[in-house]
């Protein structure tokens, strides 16, 4: 079934409040099975707004608006409602009832401009609003569904939680859908087309979308198909497949992450691990111990900004710096090995680079970037050449240290 969703407010169409909560619904209703077909913002304006809830009532089934269920002056998503579909504003005594309860329950005398608030479209059916005076609106008129929300983002949510999913359940009988993430990191986009293409046969029903980001690509397979069970079998056929091709890039699944992936390895393999930043700050530590439970296998790390610091903390020996840089493979070498023996762990990792904008030379220019892991039996080094940007290079740095850090622990190249 096709749904739309409009979001309302000036704000966001002067780009002063991003919209969270078209995005929110949009994967409620994908999730629920129904396709979005658009998701339009527009303004406070009366004109503007029928017309967009006019074109969208001509086009879908379902529509979802948010915004404009205030008190106040600029909150007029009701006017453009009772316009549209012909209706009266009726008087609800048991609404303005609860609101002034909520507001005594508070200490607060409720402003009279809340009695707007009682106010709702003539035949609709309401839907409890828990956390905000304003109360969901649902219109069903000519197969058509229009459902009105407020636009605080929590208010919305809750009441998207507790009454519109379970009223759409009951609505939508079309067909099933699955949708599944393979995470990867390591490789760019345009690579992982050129492994993945060739040989995909993608069965009727099921949309592959590579989904960029400077921490890796997320391979998002949807399907649809009469029951679960099949979108469920059409996306596995897909997957395997994909793992198949590029199956060594891919760290995880759906929720997971590569912090949590990596905390689970060294869980169930009851490791521990350190960590020697010079040019992420603690970006990486940062990461890691994100994880709930990090503190059983994240036993410390070192900031080690200066020569000094390398050579006192981490044992690395002057000659290293002297003789290759800072910057350098054998630094990095040196700072991994020194970590893991000073913090007695099984493996260390560290990152020594610039991250610019200042401090590249023409050997080494912004971005160069040496990352090492050590373990037991080996130090594995890798030279990244990231790019000039400052911020992008301290998130590809951690990333790309964390997903070698993963390879070590699977022993995988
Ligand atoms: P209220 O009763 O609070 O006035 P309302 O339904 O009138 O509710 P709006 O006035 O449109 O809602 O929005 C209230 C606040 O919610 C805005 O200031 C804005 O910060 C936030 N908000 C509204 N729409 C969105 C949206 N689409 N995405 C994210 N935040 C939003
Ligand atoms: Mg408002």
């Amino acid at each position: 079934m096709d749904a739309e969703i409009i979001t309302i407010g000036e704000e966001l169409i002067t780009g002063h409040t991003t919209d969270h909560n078209g995005a929110y619904i949009a994967r409620t209703l994908t999730d629920l099975g129904f396709s979005v077909r658009r998701i339009t913002s527009v303004g406070d304006s009366l004109e503007a707004m029928e017309e967009v809830f006019r074109d969208a009532l001509r086009r879908v089934r379902v529509i979802i608006t948010t915004g404009g269920l205030g008190p106040t002056d600029d909150d007029i998503t009701k006017k453009a409602i009772v316009r549209l579909f012909k209706r009266n504003l009726i008087y609800h005594e048991e609404v303005l009832e609860d609101i002034r309860r909520r507001y005594a329950e508070r200490g607060i005398d409720m402003p009279a401009i809340n009695q707007n608030q009682a106010l709702l479209p003539q035949g609709a059916e309401l839907f409890t609003n828990k956390l905000g005076s304003a109360l969901g609106i649902c219109i069903s008129e000519q197969g058509r569904i229009f459902i009105s929300l407020p636009g605080v983002p929590v208010e919305m949510r809750q009441i998207m939680n507790d009454s519109v999913v379970p009223y759409l359940q009951g609505i939508n009988k079309g067909p099933s859908l699955f949708v599944r993430k393979l995470r990867t990191t390591g490789i760019i986009e345009s690579k992982i087309a050129e492994m993945v293409v060739p040989e995909l046969d993608l069965p009727e029903g099921v949309r592959l979308a590579y989904l960029p980001a400077y921490s890796g690509v997320d391979l998002r397979l949807y399907a649809e198909a009469d029951n679960e069970l099949e979108a469920r079998e059409k996306v596995q056929a897909v997957e395997r497949y994909l793992e198949k091709v590029c199956g060594k890039y891919i760290y995880g699944y759906d929720l997971d992450t590569l912090e949590s992936v990596i905390g689970q390895l060294l869980t169930d393999n009851d490791k521990t691990v350190s960590v020697a930043e010079s040019c992420t700050g603690g970006e990486l530590g940062r990461q890691l111990t994100s994880v709930p439970g990090s503190s059983a296998y994240f036993v410390g790390g070192v900031l080690s900004y200066t020569n000094q610091a390398k050579i006192e903390k981490l044992g690395v020996h002057p000659d290293v710096i002297g003789e290759h840089g800072a910057v350098s493979e054998e630094c990095a070498r040196a700072m991994a090995e020194g970590c893991r023996h000073e913090f007695a762990t099984d493996y260390a990792v560290s990152i020594t680079g610039i991250a610019g904008p200042s401090g590249g030379t023409e050997e080494k220019p912004v971005g160069t970037t040496y990352i090492a892991v050590a373990s037991a039996h080996n130090t594995r080094v890798k030279l990244f050449r990231l790019g000039a940007d400052r911020s992008v290079n301290r998130h590809r740095s951690v990333y790309a240290a964390m997903e070698m850090l993963r390879r070590e622990i699977l022993d995988i190249d």
